[in-house]
């Protein structure tokens, strides 16, 4: 009987993992991954600004699912089959030892991200998986034998026409994908497709001299939502950016796409303290220090330069003291300090690193094997899933868990 034959379109960290997996549970199978470009793991290559974080160091899987703006739901069944703490112990027994940083990402301890891809290249290797390069995917075509088995004929950029049993489709996200126009049609579900960890622009920002400045600790929401987050911000030479923001552009990437990245942004610089306690804290502050200079004494331990800001663009001069405060200057430097308003017009991405926020529809498949409902024998794995989380590692997780996932179930 010949042996079954897999093919897993895209030769990503979700497509190798794919593949290994189903190498390593279905050791009779043939497998061949499929990639488009000339070169595979592109984008593990030059990931983590080329150190590659692997994934994160929460082993909790309750708190790791909250790192997701969508597919905490799903994750939560996939990764009692493949968590952080799998991945750990996977890339370990294939050689590669990874650390953790205080902020809790993990990379490889050689700190390249070379390490992951020859650990990956290399282990597909030996388990004699075939890795084609400049091979993209055009055309799918469904059929079914006479013995109800479900085929595919997959007609490649070159014309060439290869047969496959069984279907992995880890083609990334958005636009990789070519808008995943190629995928039969009525294939599955799709979730329309819009970019997610961004920055901001904010082209009219009397901040925009400040780039470079960074707040240990800020609020930030837009303005008409109920999308906030709290974290460091970082000044820009074009607007905002830094974890607070690009968590803000992940949980409202939706939101933010239907406003054509066009909206309010409102920072609140001192999150620790609601108004109230805001205006007491500077009346005792103008209390013990009447006799200095308003722009000299930052109470809030705000980076000078912006506290200076701040005090002249509230309407104060240099040698404004405490002591003399009058209560128009003090309001608006209250209104500055807890409500500054910000007109976002477009996103620029941070460092080259953006996820899909979107994709094939979890509800179609199959949640603990990621089959297809509609047509068995048909996998997905990786960002081409309505799955995606924060910067931090997370991403990659989602690559391993449902890489693992599709390949462990896909040759049965
Ligand atoms: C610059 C950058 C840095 C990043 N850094 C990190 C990080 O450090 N940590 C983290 O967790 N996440 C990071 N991410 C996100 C992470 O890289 C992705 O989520 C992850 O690579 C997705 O893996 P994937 O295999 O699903 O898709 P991809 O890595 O995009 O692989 C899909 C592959 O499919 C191929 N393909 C597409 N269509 C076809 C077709 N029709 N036929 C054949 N092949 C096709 C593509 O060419 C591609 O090689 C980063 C992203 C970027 C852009």
């Amino acid at each position: 009987m010949s042996s079954l034959r897999i093919v897993v379109i895209g030769g990503g960290a979700a497509g190798f993992f794919g593949a290994i997996t189903a190498a390593e549970t279905f050791p009779d199978a043939t497998i061949t991954i499929l990639e488009k470009s000339r070169t595979v793991l592109n984008k593990v290559r030059i990931s983590g600004g080329g150190r590659c974080n692997v994934t994160h160091a929460c082993f909790d899987n309750k708190k790791l699912v909250r790192y997701y703006p969508r597919g905490e739901k799903p994750l939560r069944t996939l990764l009692n089959q493949f968590d952080a703490t799998a991945t750990v112990r996977w890339f370990d027994e294939h050689g590669v030892t990874l650390k953790t940083e205080a902020d809790g990402r993990m990379f490889p301890s050689t700190n390249t991200s070379e390490t992951i891809v020859t650990c990956l290249m290399a282990t597909a290797r030996r388990l004699g998986i075939q890795i084609r390069t400049s091979c993209g995917v055009s055309t799918l075509t469904h059929t079914t034998t006479d013995k109800g088995q479900s085929q595919w004929q997959l007609t490649l950029l070159t014309d060439e026409v290869i047969q496959a049993d069984r279907l992995l489709i880890a083609t990334g996200g958005y636009p990789q994908a070519a808008s995943y126009t190629w995928m039969p049609s009525q294939t599955e579900p799709l979730i329309s497709p819009v970019p997610s960890l961004f920055t901001f622009n904010v082209p009219e920002s009397y901040l925009l001299p400040l780039a470079g400045v960074s707040v240990s600790d800020a609020g930030v929401s837009i303005q008409g939502t109920k999308q906030e987050q709290r974290g460091p911000l970082l000044l820009t030479h074009w607007g905002f950016s830094g974890p607070a923001v690009l968590r803000l552009s992940a949980w409202a990437a939706r939101e933010l796409a239907a406003m054509d990245y066009r909206f309010t942004l409102r920072i609140n610089w001192t999150p620790t303290l609601n108004e109230n306690q805001l205006r007491n804290m500077l009346q005792e502050f103008r209390q013990q220090n009447g006799r200095k200079q308003v722009a000299s004494q930052n109470p809030f331990g705000l980076p000078n330069r912006l506290w200076q800001l701040f005090v002249s663009e509230s309407g104060m001069t240099d040698s404004q003291r405490w002591a003399d405060l009058p209560a128009k200057p003090l309001n608006r430097l209250v209104e500055r300090l807890t409500n500054s308003q910000f007109q976002v017009v477009g996103k620029t991405t941070f460092k080259d690193e953006f996820v899909t926020c979107g994709g094939i529809s979890i509800d179609s498949l199959n949640p603990q094997t990621l089959e297809s409902k509609a047509h068995p024998g048909l996998f997905f794995a990786g960002e081409v899933l309505d799955i995606d989380g924060i910067t931090g590692g997370f991403n990659f997780q989602n690559a391993w868990t449902t890489g693992y996932v599709a390949g462990r179930h896909i040759g049965q």
